[in-house]
């Protein structure tokens, strides 16, 4: 027993001595000194960024699902404003229209054998719900900027990265310079919808042999107080987006009067499997790109979360709990199960004939749907319960890696518009454009260079979506830094 109990002790104080010293050396992967030179033509006119992205607010380019409306003479329009605003760029990079409304521009680089910069943006916009026009500050569609602020339906999602795109690269064609890689910009017109735009642009890149050696599209963004402990901002780069799939279970039962019921409804039969499954979650994946952000953060946390989070070898579990504790942080390290429809008989005194549960998965990188059927069918173990996909899935994204020059020239371009801001790989719940890119380019990013609030990121496809004139003069030289570091620059 003593033996043991020795033993025992010099396990723990060897373990102790581990984590003490990767605590205390566990180093930084942030950028050390700031990128030399600014990278930037001049100060950032925000004012005329601003009145810019307010005109852009105010065509009209809704996407819906309804095949009969169309939006494509406010896209048109928009894209007549476009040539009107930016000359110079349009004098210089030639443009062609895809799929109908869709634009490729391409910036031809003097070395061929470098694999071409593409920045993307989406030109259409979410219609206004219905009766809430009335809630808005200023009106959806007016294009107003009124105290520091752009408002209006797209001014963050996405026409900030649309003009922050044109605006930066206009300013270096006018620099006089031409980039030694291709750059070329991509405007999907329907990402709200189906993005064929963005799917035919992307065939026609890999038709040609001109697929990107990065490419940047919305997403995640810079946060404030994410992270208790940490201070800085946080700029969160998307590194992989969830996919996307729903699943109907249903029973179905003799029906009949309500009066002598059997022992189990079908109701009864789907409530059951539906809380079996919110009861045993998908598991959680410690390898994923939650792990990356832990372990990019970890440095800069205090003591004693820097301890924990700086030995996720041995505290991996416990952090599993931690991250499980929060919907936010849960999402990022599992397929999330989110029970969304049920419906049963229509009358109070009838039994469902048929009962049906819509649950809707997140598929984290590296899962199927069919992983995810396999587990629905283990955790509701009920043969009498059908299972079937309902509606378009969308598999999750690669995982793009961090270890790469093209993450550095991102971590070098948030550096030059926000020189406080810590980087971090994130990944990003919602679907974006760049998704057709996945598995055809190593270095697929998702970030919207816009220090954003909670309420600033409730407004897009919500009420009272807008932007900072400060984040769009941020955007704009974040833009600019990229296209000079990764293009212009490029050796
Ligand atoms: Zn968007």
């Amino acid at each position: 027993m003593r033996r043991f109990l020795v033993g025992l002790g010099s396990i723990l104080l060897i373990l102790a001595a581990i984590v003490g010293v990767r605590t205390v050396t566990v180093t930084s992967r942030q950028l050390g000194a700031p990128p030399a030179g600014t990278h930037r033509t001049g100060p950032v006119d925000s004012v005329a960024v601003a009145q810019h992205l307010a005109e852009a607010v105010r065509f009209r380019t809704i996407s819906t699902n309804d095949a009969t409306v169309t939006a494509h003479t406010e896209l048109v329009a928009l894209q007549q404003w476009m040539q009107r605003t930016y000359p110079k760029l349009h004098a210089t990079l030639t443009r062609e229209v895809i799929d109908g409304s869709s634009l490729l521009y391409t910036w031809k680089g003097t070395d061929p054998t470098l694999k071409p910069l593409l920045l993307m943006a989406h030109q259409d916009v979410v219609p206004v719900d219905p009766g809430t026009d009335s809630a808005w500050t200023h009106p959806p569609f007016e294009g107003t900027v009124d105290k520091g602020t752009v408002w209006g339906r797209g001014a963050f999602d996405d026409k900030s990265a649309l003009v922050g795109i044109l605006e930066a690269v206009e300013r270096v064609v006018a620099s006089g310079v031409t980039p030694t890689r291709t750059v070329m910009l991509a405007f999907g017109h329907n990402e709200e919808v189906l993005g064929s735009g963005a799917a035919a642009i992307a065939d026609t890149l890999e038709r040609r042999g001109q697929l990107p050696a990065l490419v940047l599209d919305e997403g995640a963004a810079v946060t404030q107080k994410m992270f208790p402990g940490i201070d800085q901002p946080i700029a969160l780069i998307g590194v992989a987006e969830k996919g996307y799939q729903t699943f109907e279970l249903a029973a179905v039962s003799g029906g009949g009067h309500s009066s002598m019921p059997p022992r189990h409804s079908s109701v009864g039969r789907i409530a059951r499997a539906v809380v079996a499954l919110e009861d045993h979650p998908m598991p959680a994946h410690r390898n994923g790109p939650a792990r990356e952000l832990l372990e990019y953060l970890a440095p800069e946390m205090p003591l004693p979360s820097r301890a924990v989070f700086a030995n996720l070898w041995l505290f991996g579990p416990v952090v599993e709990r931690i991250l499980a504790g929060k919907n936010t942080t849960d999402a990022l390290q599992r397929t999330t199960t989110a029970p969304t429809m049920l419906q049963g008989s229509a009358k109070d005194n009838v039994l469902a004939a048929r009962a049906t549960a819509r649950v809707n998965f997140r598929l984290a990188p590296g899962e199927t749907a069919d992983d995810v059927e396999r587990h629905i069918r283990t955790v509701v173990a009920d043969d009498s319960v059908t299972i079937t996909r309902v509606g378009v899935g969308r598999a999750p994204s690669a995982v793009s890696s961090t270890n790469t020059p093209e993450f550095r020239v991102m971590q070098e371009a948030v550096a030059g518009a926000y020189p406080d801001a810590l980087v971090a790989p994130f990944m990003v719940m919602a679907g974006t454009d760049s998704r057709n890119y996945s598995g055809r380019v190593a270095a697929v990013f998702r970030f919207m260079p816009l220090s954003l609030t909670a309420a600033e990121i409730a407004g897009a496809h919500g009420t009272n979506e807008r932007v900072t004139v400060a984040n769009m003069a941020h955007a704009v030289t974040f833009y600019e830094a990229l296209v000079r570091r990764y293009a212009v620059d490029a050796k």
